[in-house]
């Protein structure tokens, strides 16, 4: 049995001098950066602890290991477990406590839908991209991406929905143009270069641009309420801002590869960017949930005047 044991054990550097032993069941080991295959290649800073060549069987059975994708699948996990609940909660107290409408019920429902849809697919992507068939990891990779054009289309609608609450014209052009843009990037992933190396920088530029949009909607609507020192403009402008702060600090740290960059192979477990990057992307869609309750109470505390409603 000790002998067993002792076959299985695969060391993993935590630090500099630190190693510990890691008990990984059989049929799964680690493999170094050198000894990956080519399309797992993605981070040179991050040298030990990947998966590979693995039946999707092993894949599942990998969440329970400690590999260099623990945190990344974890993290999301437990994203999902906190959008899924706090569904609960808001269909169950907030909104009947709010004397939310129906269409409420219906906005709420579509927002954390997708954020729980975009949770999902990161935790699939991490999870089966050791795949031992390239074109499955492949898959994976591109279900990741269309997740996160889902949690960006979730943190849209609810935002134009409360944004544009006593405009319904402004509303229907926003929902629309956010629709057939997000649309858009999904036919752009069918393409069979979308998600090749050499179209890194595109799928960067699609992604700032798909999310930098929203500053045209928001701009209109500060106008359209009467200018920043509108009392409505005054609560929820900020929260646009920190929403879009946390956004930019999170695309920085999964654009630059810091901090591992400074300390390879030292963050292999913990402390990489992509972590990072994740944390931030369940915090900021947190905020934006927290944000879309508060607007929502608002709206319903202050009712719309009547000139405005039939523009
Ligand atoms: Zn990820």
């Amino acid at each position: 049995m000790h002998q067993k044991l002792l076959k299985s054990a695969h060391y993993i550097e935590l630090g500099s001098y630190q190693y510990w032993p890691v008990l990984v069941p059989r049929g799964i080991r680690l493999y170094t950066y050198e000894q990956i295959p080519v399309f797992l290649k993605d981070n040179p800073y991050i040298t030990d602890g990947y998966r590979a060549y693995l039946p999707s069987r092993l894949c599942l059975k990998s969440l329970f290991i400690l590999s260099n994708e623990s945190v990344n699948i974890w993290s999301h996990l437990l994203g999902f477990f906190l959008f899924f609940t706090l569904g609960i909660y808001d269909m169950t107290s907030v909104l009947p406590s709010a004397s939310a409408s129906r269409e409420d019920f219906v906005i709420c429902s579509i927002c954390l839908f997708c954020f729980q849809v975009c949770m999902l697919c990161s935790v699939g992507y991490h999870l089966f991209c050791c795949h031992r068939s390239e074109k499955t990891s492949r898959r994976w990779m591109a279900l990741d991406y269309a997740g996160i054009s889902i949690g960006i289309l979730g943190c849209y609608v609810s935002g134009v929905f409360y944004a544009f609450y006593c405009n319904n014209y402004w509303r229907q052009i926003y929902l629309i143009t956010v629709l057939a843009m997000i649309l858009a990037v999904f036919f752009a992933q069918i393409h069979p270069s979308y998600l090749t190396q050499q179209w890194h920088r595109l799928r960067s530029v699609i992604f700032c641009s798909v999310s930098g949009y929203g500053v045209i909607p928001t701009i209109h609507w500060v106008w359209l309420n009467g200018g920043v020192s509108a009392s409505i403009v005054q609560e929820f402008a900020p929260r646009v801002i920190v929403m879009y702060l946390i956004a930019a600090v999170a695309f920085l740290f999964y654009i630059s590869k810091v901090p591992e960059r400074y300390f390879p192979g030292q963050l292999n477990y913990l402390g990489s960017s992509h972590q990072v990057w994740h944390i931030l992307a369940v915090l900021m869609l947190y905020w934006w949930h927290q944000s879309t309750v508060y607007i929502m109470q608002y709206r319903h505390s202050k009712p719309c005047p009547d000139y405005i409603t039939h523009l």
